[in-house]
């Protein structure tokens, strides 16, 4: 299966933008993955949410994704990513979009707050791209979870598993399965 860079016309680079404006997602991620000018976008921006953007940096550390409950949200949008790269030939930053849409569908199910940003999941996939990040699998459940590449796999247990002491078991995470 080989996969053909579209070119998008501005139409389909609009829509795009307004979906991840939609989303929630920074400017930087609208600048990344289309493009449209900088003013441009600025004025899209406005025009769909009603604010100015936010400025300041992008989160560049990986720590967050390794803390206990995001681990597990970003756990999960990652599988459902990973799941539509194998079915579906999209591009890159649709496949984001697609995956960001069904984990704020299984949140919102679970009647959980989406942890996760777009602008976090749009990094993730780039940490995971990179190999700055991997997903291990538990060696208890056999679920795949966000680590770093060198976790030896034999001994990782995951944070569902094995959650730290102050949480209720399974509670704070709500239930959320990743199978
Ligand atoms: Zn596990």
């Amino acid at each position: 299966m080989t996969r053909t860079k579209s070119i998008l016309t501005e139409a389909k680079q609009i829509e795009r933008a307004v979906t991840l404006i939609n989303l929630g997602a920074r400017l930087q991620v609208l600048e990344s993955e289309t493009d449209l000018s900088y003013e441009r976008l600025l004025r899209l921006y406005k025009e769909v949410s009603g604010k100015s953007p936010s400025k300041g940096q992008l989160p560049f550390s990986t720590d967050w994704f390794m803390t206990w409950q995001p681990n597990i949200h970003a756990s999960l949008f990652m599988n459902i990513h990973e799941y539509l790269n194998k079915v579906a030939e999209m591009d890159e930053i649709d496949t984001v979009i697609k995956a960001y849409q069904l984990y704020q569908e299984q949140t919102q199910a679970q009647g959980l707050e989406a942890l996760l940003s777009v602008t976090r999941a749009w990094r993730l996939v780039k940490f995971v791209d990179n190999g700055m990040l991997t997903l291990t699998e538990c060696n208890k459940c056999g679920g795949r979870f966000v680590t770093h590449p060198h976790e030896i796999a034999k001994h990782y247990t995951c944070g569902l598993c094995n959650p730290p002491a102050r949480a209720g078991k399974g509670k704070a995470a709500g239930g959320i399965q990743m199978h």
